[in-house]
Order: C-alpha cells, then sequence, then structure tokens
C-alpha cells in the first residue's frame, strides 16, 4: 500500500520504519527542514519503562492550586479563553483517583515493555548511535513524607512486570556517586536498572536517513494544510511548500494534493486540531516542558545515570559531553516563547538546580554571563491519561499516532511498530486499549476513548 504520514517526530518516523518493514510505500510529509525539530528535539532523554506515572493522581488537584502562582511549578494549569484546555482540564480531574491511576499504569508500562524491545530491535537492525547508556534510571528524593510513599509505587510496577526498587541513600549514592555533593539533602531513592537514556534528536534523525535509505520519501519544509474527505474517508492531503510563502488556506494555486492508500497522523500536539477539521475530536492538548543542555567541564564528576529529581520533578541525563535537565509541565496553549518572565524563570530554576546539586560539574552560566546553557522548549502532546492514541479513526483511511505526552521517547518505537502491525490487519502483541476500530487483546481494558 502507499501510505503517507503527516509529521516526522519520534512517533511518524518511527511509523515509517515499521511500514516500511512490512513493504509498504511510505511518504512522509513534514514543515520543518529536518525529522525531530519540534517536541523530538531536546527531551529529557529517558527511555523510561518504569517511571511511567501519568500527571493525573489523587493529589494533582490540590498540588496543581498550591501550585498556580509558582513560576517554578512542576506543574502549571494557566487558564485561557480556550475551550479545549478547560475541557481537557476537566478531564485530567476525572482521572485523579487511585483506580484510574492504576488504570493508566497498567497500560503505559505494557507499551513501554513492548517499545523497549521494539527499540533495541531497531538499534539491532541499523546500528543507530545515539549517546545511548544502558545504566537504568535513578530516582532521588529530599522529602521525607515523599520517599515514604516511594515504596507504593515502586510496588505497583512490580506487579507489571518492571523492577523498580527503594534504595537507601548510601545504596543511590553507591549506584550514582556523582550526587555526593548534595547527599546531606537526600533522604533515599528509588532505581531501575533496566532503564536508559539517549538522545531523542539524534536517534530520528537517524531513522529517517534510513528510512529514505530504504526508499522512503521525506518531503520537508511542507505544511499539511488540509485533509481531503470524500464521502466518509480521507481522499488526499492538501501540502504546500513553504518556499512558496506563507499562502492562505485559500491560496489554492500552490497547493499539491498527495492521494495515497492510508494516511497516518502524527503531528504531536497539532494533531488534535488537524484530525477535528474531519470531525474527529480528542483531547490531546499541549503541555509546554523545558530543557537546558551544559557543556560538562568535569566528565569525571558528571552523573551516567538518568536521573529524576523528585522535589522539583526534573530529570538529569549525560549525553555523551553534554548534561541534559529538562522537566516541568504548563498547560496553557500553544506558545513557545522562551523570552517570557515566566519561561525566564523556569529555564533559570534548571540551571540553579544542576549547581545546587552538581556544584562545579557544567557550565551552568547564563548568556549575560558569557556561558551558552542551551535552553529550549517543547510541547508534548498530552492527554488527560497520559496513554496516546494509536490505531483506526471514524474516518476511512484515516490512522493516528499521537498524544504521548510525556512519554513519547520511551513508546515511540512501539508505537510505530503497533500501527503498522494494525493497519496491516495484525493484533500487536501487548494488552493495550487501541483508539478506534482496532480491539485489545485484553477484553478488559476499554479502548482509548474520546474521553480520554
Ligand atoms: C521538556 C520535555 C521533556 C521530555 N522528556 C522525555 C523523556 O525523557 N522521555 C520520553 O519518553 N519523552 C519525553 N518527552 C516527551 C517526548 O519528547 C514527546 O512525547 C515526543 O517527542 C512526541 O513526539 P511526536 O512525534 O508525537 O511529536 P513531535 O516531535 O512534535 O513531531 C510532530 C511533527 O509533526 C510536524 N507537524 C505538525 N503539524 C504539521 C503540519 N500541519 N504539517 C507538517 N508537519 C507538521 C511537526 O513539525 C513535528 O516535527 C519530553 C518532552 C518535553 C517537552
Amino acid at each position: 500500500m502507499k501510505i503517507i504520514i503527516l509529521g516526522a517526530g519520534i512517533i511518524g518516523v518511527s511509523t515509517a520504519w515499521h511500514l516500511l518493514e512490512q513493504g509498504h510505500e511510505v511518504t512522509v510529509v513534514e514543515r520543518q527542514p529536518d525529522a525531530a525539530l519540534e517536541t523530538s528535539f531536546a527531551n529529557a532523554a529517558q527511555i523510561s519503562v518504569s517511571y511511567c506515572e501519568p500527571w493525573a493522581n489523587r493529589d494533582a488537584p490540590l498540588k496543581a492550586l498550591k501550585w498556580m502562582f509558582r513560576n517554578d511549578a512542576p506543574l502549571l494549569f494557566r487558564p485561557t479563553l480556550d475551550w479545549q484546555q478547560w475541557r481537557w482540564g476537566l478531564q485530567f480531574l476525572g482521572q485523579c483517583n487511585d483506580t484510574a491511576f492504576e488504570r493508566n499504569v497498567q497500560q503505559l508500562v505494557a507499551l513501554g515493555a513492548y517499545s523497549h524491545t521494539a527499540l533495541k530491535d531497531v538499534v539491532r537492525a541499523t546500528g543507530i548511535e545515539y549517546q545511548r547508556l544502558e545504566h537504568g534510571i535513578a530516582h532521588y528524593y529530599t522529602d521525607q513524607k515523599s520517599f515514604d510513599t516511594a515504596g507504593d509505587a515502586a510496588a505497583l510496577m512490580r506487579k507489571y512486570g518492571v523492577s523498580r526498587r527503594v534504595v537507601g541513600r548510601d545504596e543511590l549514592l553507591r549506584i550514582e556517586p556523582a550526587f555526593r555533593p548534595f547527599a546531606h539533602r537526600i533522604v533515599g531513592g528509588t532505581y531501575t536498572a533496566s532503564d536508559e537514556s539517549g538522545d531523542a534528536r539524534v536517534f530520528t534523525q537517524a531513522l529517517a536517513k534510513a528510512c529514505i535509505a530504504r526508499g522512503a520519501e521525506f518531503l520537508y519544509n511542507h505544511d499539511v494544510v488540509r485533509l481531503n474527505k470524500l464521502g466518509d474517508a480521507i481522499d488526499s492531503i492538501a501540502i504546500r511548500a513553504r518556499s512558496t510563502g506563507a499562502g492562505g488556506q485559500n491560496d489554492q494555486e500552490n497547493l499539491r494534493h498527495l492521494k495515497a492508500d492510508q494516511f497516518v497522523a502524527a503531528c504531536g500536539s497539532y494533531t488534535a486540531p488537524l484530525l477535528r477539521t474531519v470531525g474527529v475530536d480528542l483531547p490531546i492538548y499541549p503541555g509546554k516542558g523545558y530543557s537546558a543542555t551544559f557543556p560538562i567541564l568535569r566528565p569525571e564528576a558528571a552523573p551516567l545515570v538518568s536521573t529524576i529529581d523528585d522535589e522539583l520533578k526534573i530529570a538529569i541525563s549525560r549525553l555523551g559531553n553534554q548534561l541534559r535537565v529538562a522537566g516541568t509541565i504548563e498547560v496553557g496553549g500553544y506558545d513557545l516563547s522562551l523570552d517570557s518572565a515566566l519561561a525566564r524563570a523556569r529555564c533559570q530554576m534548571l540551571s540553579d538546580r544542576i549547581e545546587t546539586v552538581l556544584p562545579g560539574v557544567c557550565d551552568t552560566r547564563n548568556e549575560a554571563q558569557g556561558g551558552t546553557p542551551n535552553y529550549w522548549t517543547g510541547l508534548r502532546p498530552a492527554t488527560p491519561t497520559n496513554i496516546p492514541y494509536i490505531g483506526q479513526t471514524p474516518v476511512g483511511k484515516l490512522w493516528i499516532n499521537a498524544g504521548h505526552g510525556t512519554l513519547g521517547w520511551t513508546h515511540g518505537a512501539g508505537s510505530g511498530k503497533a500501527l503498522a502491525e494494525l493497519i496491516c490487519g495484525r493484533q500487536p502483541d501487548m494488552n493495550f486499549g487501541f483508539y478506534g476500530n482496532t480491539p485489545s487483546r485484553n477484553p478488559r481494558l476499554a479502548p482509548a476513548t474520546a474521553a480520554g
């Protein structure tokens, strides 16, 4: 079949690779000049099968309320006039209970485990190098009350087959000695040896090249302007080369119409507004996050184990001779600015924290001080459950692979493989509630619905 994929982030490119594996003819349309230049560009780098708890839990509403006026809040809801944001918020609240939390964790672990295997298969097949470190993921706590609950979360993960274990401070510092200068603040942690880390951008761009070598066509610098419906199915998509200038919706002259047998929407946060134009209404809403990437000054003192700082909910990962620190979520629309007071405060918070936990290890000076911190922001395609939509939409020939929220890098390879299997009419080998006309293997799992 001829299949067109919309979007070349980690999800679109992984889907392309797996469809090529199945012998399909693949075209990818991407508005940027290369793959992975939007949300897949500079994330926290964690392949985090075991640290996959969704943001929606029983304590989240109270915490979010308390954090509403704090610039450095890990989760910040910034009210706008956008109805979609309020609808998303209400559905998120509906997930803030223990039953939903455990159901969502089960789904996320199932997809994570399947995806980890798929990633290893892709790496074996392609030999792609992407600063991969297989040293596990650690999580340290600075607050005794939070650490006291770490055992419950670890037990829940073990129930679903992930070996996350609680470790005391001394053991944590044996696992990752780089945090010794911060030892006086650490009360304990957890550790999962099977998790790993690596650069999502480097991986995705290399995989896109591998797809091209296998015959895929990548139309970079092209906007998908419209999905053209004929009857109940998508007949073609209208695209426009960015070099023709910014024409409006009615600028027919510069549009090209591409036909295919199937279409896959993998446009990250922009998938929801695009699909709404053909009547598919899904709660995928942007969750803005930030990262900073610092040059390492003392490699011998920099961590190799990717680590989560529980207090600020940020992740720290080593990428060769650089250290990436990323986190925080801001639910407030599609704004990607880095120069607002709020954005500057959040970026500065990342620098300050690294200087506190790993003093003198990186060059954390800001630009005014002569440093090159490389701040970045991206829009996580968030769903209220944190579970992505993978499957067939009610519109003929239209599939979706989007809504991966905080875990798109972890779930990328598996989501691509699973959707390719579904398009080929096969059931992926995992207990997961696929979207739409694609039943789960486990009848107890409801497919992910529009309610998120
Ligand atoms: C701060 C931060 C830290 C994170 N840390 C981690 C982590 O440690 N581990 C993890 O697993 N995940 C992490 N994530 C999440 C992960 O990065 C995302 O879930 C993932 O990148 C989403 O991939 P995607 O392909 O769906 O979206 P994207 O990478 O955004 O790709 C979508 C593509 O579609 C293109 N597109 C959109 N609309 C159009 C259009 N109309 N025409 C043409 N092209 C279009 C865009 O240009 C883009 O390239 C993090 C995210 C953030 C923001």
